[in-house]
């Protein structure tokens, strides 16, 4: 862990932090934390509120948007954000008397900046607690982003919050293809394990979509490939489907761009070049890829998510795409 000499704020409550648990590759420790519920206020943002029990993710996603949240702790290795994984210190009271902010109709996303679902979910149940916490409330939304197959074991909760709120689980599948996944996705479940806790989630009356997201150009992004996703998750019992472009933002670059020169050093210019002055592409290349997404749909049966994030708008001087 980095000294403890000029950090301050949360990078001082992380370096502090206590070993909760030491596997082959990756660490994790413990984060005090004043605040459980985060109050999102950005207009690009379709939730309330967001709670994340973890910091960092061990599943690395090449292309992770959420690498910045390292930065903040002072932790700007590449390699920081996905072998030292911070859990919050859970504090139920504390929890319960946040949660009282919360009023009916407000949408509180669980896994915006990080998976909720880590490997060690299942000895630490975060997750869980915040599942089991919130019971009380009524007529929120809840929704939660994985990548994970472990959402079905909290079935039970997730069914007895639906009966007073809305429930949504969403599952992230960028592809089928096993191969292509573990080199993006290292060490997530494998696509095929992720449809399988689709189909317990839907068996079970949960509501329960699939984003293909990101996609990824020249990667993930022929129609071809977008329709075996949609088609598994249909197969599965999703309730929807939906796939929006990637965004690159510098941190994410600083470990995609050499991933892509490892092993698709074929289109690391075009990618260099499309991302040259920005995070975000416009223009053609993602209207294409909503047209694609929209037939898809539309061939298969399975209709959007409600909730989709809207994209940003991409700045004026945005880049020329060149995919
Ligand atoms: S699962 Fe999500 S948070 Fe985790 S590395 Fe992948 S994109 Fe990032």
């Amino acid at each position: 862990m980095q000294q403890l000499v000029k950090l301050t704020g949360i990078a001082r409550l992380a370096a502090e932090g206590a070993l909760l648990t030491e596997k082959r590759r990756v660490e994790y420790r413990t984060l005090p934390t004043r605040r459980w519920l985060n109050r999102c206020h950005s207009n690009r943002v379709p939730f309330h509120w967001s709670i994340n029990p973890y910091r960092g993710c061990e599943f690395g996603c090449k292309y992770c948007y959420a690498r910045y949240t390292h930065e903040f702790m002072e932790r700007r290795e590449a390699e920081a954000f996905e072998t030292e994984i911070y859990a919050k210190d859970w504090d139920p009271a504390a929890f319960a008397a946040e949660l009282e902010a919360v009023k009916p109709g407000h949408i509180i996303g669980i896994g915006t900046a990080t998976d909720p679902y880590q490997p060690m979910e299942r000895t630490f149940r975060r997750t869980r607690a915040v599942l089991e916490a919130m019971l009380p409330l009524r007529g929120a939304a809840i929704f939660i982003t994985t990548k994970s197959n472990l959402p079905p074991r909290d079935i039970d909760l997730l069914q007895q919050l639906s009966e007073h709120n809305e429930v949504g689980v969403t599952l992230s599948v960028t592809t089928m293809k096993r191969e292509l996944a573990r080199l993006t996705e290292p060490y997530a479940p494998r696509p095929d394990l992720r449809m399988q806790a689709v189909a317990k989630l839907a068996s079970a009356g949960i509501q329960v979509g699939v984003i293909a997201n990101p996609v990824l150009p020249l990667l993930t992004d022929s129609e071809e490939n977008l329709e075996s996703v949609a088609r598994a998750a249909k197969v599965a019992g999703a309730h929807q489907f939906g796939a929006a472009v990637l965004f690159l933002q510098p941190c994410a670059q600083r470990v995609f761009f050499p991933f892509l020169a490892e092993r698709f050093p074929q289109y690391l210019r075009r990618y260099e070049a499309s991302f040259a002055s920005g995070a975000y592409l416009k223009g053609k290349y993602p209207e294409r890829i909503r047209k694609i997404v929209k037939q898809v749909r539309e061939r298969i049966g399975i209709p959007a998510r409600g909730l989709d994030l809207p994209m940003p708008a991409a700045p004026e001087e945005a880049q020329m795409v060149l995919f």
